[in-house]
């Protein structure tokens, strides 16, 4: 595989032309540790010269009516569609997502356009009456939104954000991931094929993000902040966007228990644990984190997961048969090492499997168990392929700890629907996969409490972030 005549321009997309800057970034490929491409990055100025193309385009994209809107939004749907293996490819080769994987990921966020492209069309005001007289509401878009996505899922959160933000009549500035600014390059080429005016969809990678995300929130034109990414880097940009008092959408990290009950299907369980622990090789906000198995289970669980985290094929993530890929890169390594280090020196085994090709950013997927409850890996997001086990006594002591952290954005529950329903309720998360190992879904309001997040993305949900409700109170 490779990147030449897949993405051709590295450079910035402002006003809807391709401007070259004199800082280049590389790019690098996670299965090689070589570098893959030099990127343009952006700089404040730059990022102010956008800001300026999307305030300019404004006026006219908002008052387009959502029909049209709609129309671009679906062209945009079918183009991903049509490029998807040139899409999946690139995300293999900058980010190191599995080809089975990639390809997953472009027809979930491609869905972002299609399903924003049907609400767009009945998106509408309100008549209603209120004791005393009569209330009109109408939607009008934010205005200039600014979206800074992470690396991990780079189509679907970019087209999550895109999708709800341009059917509400918004204008946008894409700030992506420096590890995987080509997606997003690639995604600015479509939507321009698309029919998306000048100025209306802006992308800006950079490699020195702090001083360029703060520059455009000290812009009073950006009336919208959505961001994806750690909790950290969330608190410091919510802490920002006070100063115009700039509207967020945050989407921050997790730290997702995974229940099985007593009355479980282990075989069940097993294949979602697969799913919610080894998809995108752990690197996923809803990754499963921690496992939390019911004494009765706890045996037949930890041998079956440990079986089928040793038969995984782990290698370059370009290769048709690799299950599991490398990390992002060589801090992720690095991060994960150290993590597991620490739970073996607060008394857990490791069992670590196939290591993986010499070469690039692997770590093999690793099993920890007796992980004390106390353990300091069940407090950290672990983001990689690793799974600690925790035996629990009952569902009491299962919901106990796994509402015992900060993070609130997913949980899993295996076992019969009434009991794991009544258990569901009582997780403080915000979504919830019962005898199933994925919640993502274009078509579902996807968000976290605590320190998981504010705010929602898909479902019905998600354009509302984009519109402010205006109400004209009437006398006739
Ligand atoms: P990150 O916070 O390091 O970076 C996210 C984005 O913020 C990137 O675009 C980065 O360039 C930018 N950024 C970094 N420092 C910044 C600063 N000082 N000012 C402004 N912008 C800055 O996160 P990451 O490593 O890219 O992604 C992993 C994290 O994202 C995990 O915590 C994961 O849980 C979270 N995540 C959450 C969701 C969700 O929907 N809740 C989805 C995917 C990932």
């Amino acid at each position: 595989m490779s990147i030449e005549g897949l993405v051709p321009h590295r450079e910035l997309w402002i006003g809807g032309e391709w401007h070259s800057t004199t800082k280049a970034t590389p790019v690098m490929n996670p299965s090689t540790g070589e570098v893959l491409a030099d990127v343009a990055s952006c700089s404040a100025a730059e990022m102010l010269d956008a800001v300026a193309a999307a305030s300019h385009a404004l006026p006219a994209w908002g008052r387009t009516s959502a029909r049209e809107r709609a129309e671009v939004l679906r062209k945009g749907y079918e183009l991903m569609m049509d490029r998807a293996d040139d899409i999946a490819t690139v995300m293999c080769l900058e980010m190191g997502k599995t080809p089975a994987e990639a390809r997953a990921e472009v027809a979930y966020a491609a869905e972002f356009f299609r399903w924003l492209s049907e609400l767009a069309a009945h998106e509408g005001g309100e008549f209603r009456t209120s004791p005393s007289g009569r209330i009109l509401t109408t939607k009008r878009p934010v205005g200039v939104c600014l979206l800074v996505t992470p690396w991990n899922f780079p189509a679907a959160m970019a087209t999550r954000k895109i999708g709800p933000a341009l059917a509400a009549g918004c204008t946008v500035i894409l700030k992506p991931a420096a590890e995987t600014p080509l997606t997003a390059l690639l995604l600015a080429d479509l939507l321009h094929q698309a029919g998306v005016p000048r100025g209306v969809v802006n992308v800006v990678p950079t490699d020195d993000p702090g001083t360029v995300v703060a520059a455009a929130l000290s812009d009073p034109r950006v009336r919208k902040l959505s961001f994806t990414g750690s909790t950290s880097v969330g608190r410091l940009l919510l802490k920002q966007a006070a100063e115009h008092v700039t509207r967020t959408s945050m989407e921050l990290g997790g730290n997702a228990p995974f229940l099985v009950l007593a009355d479980a299907d282990v075989d069940d369980a097993i294949e979602g644990a697969l799913l919610a622990k080894m998809r995108n090789g752990g690197q996923a906000c809803t990754a499963a984190n921690r496992f939390l198995v019911n004494r009765s289970l706890a045996d037949e669980f930890t041998d079956k997961l440990r079986t089928r985290l040793s038969a995984l094929r782990i290698g370059a993530a370009d290769q048709s048969d690799t299950e599991l890929g490398p990390m992002v890169s060589d801090r992720a390594v690095t991060s994960i090492k150290r993590m597991v280090s620490g739970a073996e020196s607060h008394g857990a085994s490791a069992e670590r499997m196939d290591s993986g090709p010499d070469v690039g950013y692997f770590h093999p997927a690793t099993a920890l168990t007796h992980v004390a409850p106390d353990s300091p890996i069940l407090q950290q997001e672990i983001f990689a392929p690793a799974a600690p086990i925790v035996v629990v006594d009952d569902d009491e002591h299962a919901v106990a700890l796994a509402n015992d952290t900060d993070a609130g954005l997913a949980a899993y529950v295996y076992g019969s629907l009434p009991t794991a329903l009544g258990v569901a309720e009582r997780l403080e998360v915000g979504m919830v996969g019962i005898n199933r190992g994925l919640v993502s879904d274009p078509a579902a309001p996807f968000g976290g409490v605590k320190h998981s997040g504010l705010g929602r993305e898909g479902g019905h949900e998600g354009i509302a972030e984009y519109q402010e409700i205006s109400y004209v109170s009437a006398t006739w």
